[in-house]
């Protein structure tokens, strides 16, 4: 059966067989943040258009070509968020988050929205997990955010990505080097496409970022940023180098990578994938110590990253890294008439309440069905009530693997065994379970 309509094209639908992985990887992310002393921010989907114009700038791919805009009813023009962290920064500003000491750490799921032509690990509704910090100037701070994104990919077990890491500046030395790229790009107009004809005047360091095969292939011989940038930039790079050597992180310095997004200053960082084809950036973030000021505050030295979640179940898929699998029913109780299935009705609700899993049948199958049921959602116990089970007060447990049954009375004794029962037979798997997640 078709439905209506189709999902959108270049959108994914996590089905509930494979939310797992994605709650199994969120929860290493939400740990791993708060163990750098992150919390957790959640702003709106939608914000003022002028917010990503004025903070991922007005030169970029991402808000000259990539934006979902529309304009209200009401005649406002409104914008699905294409990334995290303008949000995040407004909503600081907006409530005086500021105001309440450095420095600032927030941590981000969202869902982002851009315009761009879908393939693997590119869609147009993506999500990301990202971290952030606030009023940190401290080339200490570049290395932590690093750290911590790192964290999480050793937490999840991936192996194999590179850490590509550049410094492109900061307001007082990127004007020399706009003007040594303006003059080289200005002896290449021929071969540039013309977006990037269009960012010569403006913002000839976009043009380093272009996916056109033609401008890319003149950027590799444009000037290199690290040529040009001050003392200070220079200092900060190095302490930021001398923190990862120390941790014993390895990293390759890469000039070409100026990041596709304005706000940057100083420290820009992607992680790489050679697992999952071309588009191989799975996190990628740095400095943006100018942020907060164009948004209207005071100059507050920031960073962060963006980690795309679509394209890091992809590499952990490529790279066959075990998910845990969900937690199966604890008991299916099946019930023959209705009388029996009130009360079977009862006790699934109780052991709910104690946090197991428990089933029964809500769709009117026969005893025989509901066991294959029980079967197939793989219970680790199950019990039948019927009119004789009922008159006598108690049941017949079954140890759906061991095949072993036990009476049980179902009165309010009931739950107290049931439990006993449980915790005697699956104590192995739970120590196991634990384990696994101490790991
Ligand atoms: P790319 O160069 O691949 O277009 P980007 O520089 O535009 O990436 P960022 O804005 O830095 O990406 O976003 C951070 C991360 O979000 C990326 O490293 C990537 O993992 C993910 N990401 C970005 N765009 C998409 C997309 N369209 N679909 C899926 N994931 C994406
Ligand atoms: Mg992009």
């Amino acid at each position: 059966m078709k439905p209506i309509t189709c999902g959108i094209k270049g959108t994914q639908d996590i089905l509930p067989a494979e939310s797992h992985k994605w709650q199994f990887v969120e929860d290493i992310m939400r740990k791993q943040a708060e163990s750098y002393g992150f919390k957790e921010i959640r702003t709106p989907v939608f914000e003022h258009t002028e917010l990503f114009n004025r903070s991922v700038g007005d030169t970029t791919d991402v808000v000259q070509k990539e934006m979902y805009t529309f304009t209200t009813k009401g005649g406002e023009s409104v914008t699905l968020r294409p990334e995290g962290t303008a949000g995040a920064a407004r909503a600081m500003l907006e409530h005086g988050i500021y105001n309440d000491g450095y420095p600032i750490k927030a941590y981000y799921f969202t869902s982002c929205y851009r315009y761009e032509k879908p393939q693997k690990g590119r869609l147009r509704e993506f999500h990301q997990f990202g971290m952030e910090v606030y009023g940190a100037p401290s080339h200490f701070a570049d290395a932590e955010v690093i750290c911590a994104a790192k964290s999480v990919f050793d937490r999840l077990g991936i192996s194999g990505l590179s850490l590509e890491i550049n410094s492109i500046g900061c307001p007082k030395c990127r004007p020399n080097y706009h003007a040594a790229l303006k003059e080289y790009f200005g002896e290449h107009k021929d071969c540039l496409c013309e977006t990037c004809l269009s960012r010569l005047d403006r913002n000839p360091m976009r043009i380093l970022d272009c996916k056109n095969p033609e401008c890319t292939e003149i950027a590799a011989n444009a000037p290199t940023v690290l040529d040009y940038i001050c003392e200070e930039c220079k200092e900060h790079f190095d302490g930021v180098k001398n923190c990862l050597d120390s941790a014993g992180i390895e990293y390759a310095v890469n000039p070409q990578i100026v990041r596709g997004l304005d706000y940057y200053t100083r420290t820009v960082f992607e992680f790489v994938s050679n697992d999952i084809g071309a588009q191989g950036t799975v996190c990628g973030g740095g400095r943006y110590d100018g942020l907060v000021e164009e948004l209207g505050g005071k100059h507050t030295p920031s960073l962060g990253f963006g980690m795309g979640m679509e394209r890091l179940i992809l590499l952990m898929e490529s790279q066959n890294i075990e998910i845990p699998k969900p937690q199966t029913c604890d008991i299916y109780i099946a019930g023959i008439g209705d009388a029996a299935k009130l009360k079977a009705f009862e006790l699934i609700e109780g052991i709910r309440n104690s946090s197991l899993i428990a089933e029964g049948d809500t769709v009117g199958r026969s005893l025989k069905a509901q066991m294959k049921y029980a079967d197939k959602i793989k219970a680790k116990f199950s019990m039948v009530i019927g009119d004789n089970e009922l008159a006598e007060n108690k049941a017949v447990l079954r140890n759906m693997e061991s095949g072993e049954q036990t009476d049980i009375s179902l009165d309010d004794s009931f739950f107290s065994s049931f439990f006993n029962i449980y915790v005697e037979n699956c104590n192995s798997k739970l120590i196991e379970q634990m384990n696994d997640s101490i790991n």
